[in-house]
């Protein structure tokens, strides 16, 4: 018969032999390396672990110890703190996310698509690239999807500005003393999955699109997803705005096709109306 009981009331010293309680799992990787001991938060009350962490269970006279869920849902919350979303998009869920009811419009369509994705990680066909204009909720779904892959799937997510994220990097030229340029690019280039947000938004520069192209080839070599939004359609509108091709190259372009599923939101404001 299996019995189970918390292990806590602090007189288990000897638990920390299986484990370590405030050690870091190794699958949460660099994002967590500098934090040794894990944020207790609610865990004290927790009525399964009694705050230690670990359950144990009894089978056949052998004691086997795994962790408590709520170790894991504490951990997923200090990814989503790591994961450097924006105040103003802090409340982005996929649910929150409300097109319109009908399942023939783009959004309801994009929304569907941000689910599937979300449900099916980590087998998945590389990330998504959603495209359209300002306001139709393009940077809502992709934090949504950053918000479930770390908080129920436990996953190291990063948000990028793609235009903070450039000046970011050339100000480790001149900054002496401050972060290096592979202090700010590492993360870019190594968390599991990062969201570059408005892609193409700045004017690139060679020096841009060199930096560009190391982020992208290097994640496609390592099969490292994106989730990508920009304002810049694949065809060229009636007013003749630029392609999201003249913006960042033919090349790269191409690349982000056999990367991200295009999910195309063109549609109606969906941001006018709502809070922010
Ligand atoms: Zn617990």
């Amino acid at each position: 018969m299996a019995t189970k009981k918390g292990k806590g009331k602090k007189k288990t010293g000897d638990k920390k032999k299986e484990g370590g309680a405030g050690s870091t799992p190794a699958e949460y990787g660099g994002l967590l390396k500098d934090i040794s001991v894990v944020p207790a938060g609610d865990i004290s009350v927790c009525s399964d672990c009694g705050g230690s962490g670990w359950v144990v269970e009894v089978k056949d006279g052998t004691r086997y110890a795994e962790r408590c869920k709520c170790f894991k849902q504490n951990l997923n919350s200090l990814l989503l703190a790591c994961a450097g979303i924006p105040k103003q998009y802090e409340g982005c869920t996929l649910e929150s996310f409300e097109p319109d009811i009908d399942p023939t419009g783009v959004l309801y369509k994009a929304k569907m698509a941000a689910r599937e994705f979300c449900d099916q990680y980590p087998v998945t066909d590389g990330g998504l690239l959603f495209i359209g204009p300002c306001g139709v909720g393009k940077t809502h779904l992709a934090v949504g999807i950053i918000r479930y892959l770390t908080m129920e799937k436990g996953v190291p997510c990063r948000f990028y500005d793609f235009r903070d994220l450039l000046r970011t990097i050339r100000r480790t030229y001149s900054s002496g003393g401050g972060p290096t340029e592979f202090d700010i690019t590492d993360p870019v280039l190594t968390t599991e999955v990062v969201l570059l947000d408005e892609l193409g938004a700045i004017k690139t520069t060679d020096w841009a699109l060199d930096m560009l192209t190391h982020i992208i080839i290097r994640r496609y070599n390592e099969r490292r997803p994106l989730i990508i939004t920009s304002n810049f359609p694949d065809e060229k509108g009636k007013q003749g705005e630029e392609t999201l091709t003249e913006r960042i190259s033919y090349r790269l372009r191409s690349r982000l096709y056999e990367m991200c599923k295009t999910v195309q939101m063109e549609g109606q404001d969906y941001r006018r109306g709502k809070e922010w």
